[in-house]
């Protein structure tokens, strides 16, 4: 695949982009099959509906008037050489670039390191539920490597774990911010999960799905470890 792939856009946010005013491109391919996918038609590898040289032109009128531009998916690292060359690209313009990433391509990133500004990086279980949740036996290691690739950068980022009660309990969530925090990274974030199709519905309650949130032990334990906690009910 010699061009970035683009199967989606959201051409204004307030939320992916700490502090800024960005879009968002969603790239198509993802190595893995979370049991939670919001964006499933995003993870086969196949040609983008969206024309890589428009959005180009469409982002040099946004000059002057967003400041960042979030690379997400699918898994954008997934395109390797075609995503940097297009990373530099829109470097280029001014912009401010940031990744959401599943960590699935350690290499990529450090790749990409010079050419990124800030990432958000999933840390979605503990070692143990990571490939029940994934699919995928080797995700967790992975991840782990990014994490520790992007934390020697000393570039800002956020991780953040998304509390499917079917993967991770309050201990788990208590585990994986102390890993987080130890590993030098400022900046977590506790994500609620919502069902997006009906037979997630029957599995998870709503009371389930607040647990995590109605815990004030659990608040202050995870706020202690980091400069900022955000948590996204
Ligand atoms: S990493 Fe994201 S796009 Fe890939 S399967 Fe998981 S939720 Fe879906």
């Amino acid at each position: 695949m010699n061009t970035i792939q683009i199967g989606g856009l959201v051409s204004f946010t307030t939320i992916d982009y700490p502090g800024k005013l960005a879009c968002v491109l969603f790239l198509v391919g993802c190595p893995i099959r979370c049991a939670y996918c919001s964006n499933p038609h995003l993870i086969p590898c196949e040609s983008g509906e969206y024309d890589p040289e428009k959005i180009f032109d469409w982002l040099k009128t946004r000059v002057g008037k967003l400041e960042a531009v979030v690379f997400s998916g699918g898994e954008a690292l997934m395109q390797g050489p075609a995503l940097f060359e297009y990373i530099r690209r829109v470097r280029d313009l001014g912009f401010k670039i940031g990744l959401h990433t599943n960590g699935f391509y350690p290499e990529n990133l450090a790749a990409a390191s010079d050419l990124v500004d800030w990432i958000g990086l999933d840390y979605k279980a503990t070692k143990s539920n990571y490939e029940k949740l994934t699919g995928v036996n080797i995700a967790y290691e992975r991840m782990i490597k990014s994490l520790d690739i992007w934390a020697k950068t000393g570039k800002p980022c956020e991780v953040r774990t998304t509390c499917d009660p079917r993967f991770v309990s309050s201990d788990d969530l208590r585990k994986i911010a102390h890993d987080v925090a130890s590993r030098g990274i400022k900046n977590f974030a506790v994500q609620k999960y919502v069902p997006h199709f009906e037979d997630d519905e029957h599995k998870t309650s709503a009371e389930m799905r607040n647990a995590f949130f109605n815990d004030d032990d659990l608040r202050d334990e995870i706020n202690s470890l980091f400069e900022t906690v955000t948590w996204r009910e």
